[in-house]
């Protein structure tokens, strides 16, 4: 846990969330500037500042990130979705706690921007 981690604190239970999910290490939230009619967030409870830093040892819990990820998106009314995860400030990235956002609700445009 980092205290000057946004994600960290949310994750915590420090700063409230509208939350969809949450378990012992997996939480879901409801994204503050949603980009989409369905937008939401999912992240590793433990402290992972992105895809950059990950290691063979959080394989389980980002695969369990992506599966819970997939069914809030289907209960959730967004049965075609996108998953986005941006590494890095010039791919959009702001919160250096890793997270997946799951977008739905319309129909989606490619290449991304
Ligand atoms: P990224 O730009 O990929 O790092 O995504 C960070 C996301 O977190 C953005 O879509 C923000 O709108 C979202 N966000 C920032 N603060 C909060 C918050 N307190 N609750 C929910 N979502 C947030
Ligand atoms: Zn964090």
């Amino acid at each position: 846990m980092s205290n000057n981690c946004l994600f960290c604190r949310i994750a915590a239970g420090e700063i409230p969330a509208d939350t969809l999910y949450n378990d012992d290490d997996v939480m879901a939230f409801w994204d503050i500037c949603p980009q989409a009619p369905k937008h939401f967030l999912v992240i590793p409870k433990q402290h992972i500042s992105g895809p950059s830093a990950l290691t063979e040892a959080d394989e389980n819990i980002i695969g369990k990130v992506l599966r819970i990820g997939a069914e809030l998106a289907k209960t959730n009314g967004a049965e075609h979705f996108r998953f986005v995860v941006n590494n890095g400030e010039e791919a959009g990235q702001t919160v250096f706690h890793f997270h997946l956002h799951v977008l739905g609700g319309r129909k989606m445009t490619w290449p991304p921007g």
